[in-house]
C-alpha cells in the first residue's frame, strides 16, 4: 500500500516523537489509545496538524532548536 501523506488533512501524530505513523491500540482499561510505530510510545492524546505541510515545518523547527541547543 502506498502513502500518500500529502493529501491528508488533520494529521494526528505521537506526542512523544511527532511521528505521523500512529495506529489504533486498544487498552482494556481506558478505551482507545495509539500506539507509534516508530517509537513505540503509546500515548492517550496525539498531537494534530492542520496538513503535512505544518508538521514538516514544526520538524523543521525543532530540528534547528535541538542544534542550537
Ligand atoms: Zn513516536
Amino acid at each position: 500500500m502506498k502513502d500518500d501523506l500529502s493529501k491528508l488533512k488533520d494529521i494526528e501524530t505521537c506526542s512523544n516523537c511527532f511521528s505521523p505513523r500512529i495506529v489504533p491500540y486498544m487498552g482494556y482499561e481506558t478505551g482507545k489509545r495509539f500506539i507509534c510505530q516508530d517509537c513505540e510510545h503509546i500515548s492517550v492524546v496525539t498531537i494534530i496538524f492542520e496538513d503535512l505541510e505544518s508538521l514538516v515545518k514544526f520538524l523543521q523547527e525543532k530540528r534547528e532548536n535541538e542544534k542550537n541547543n
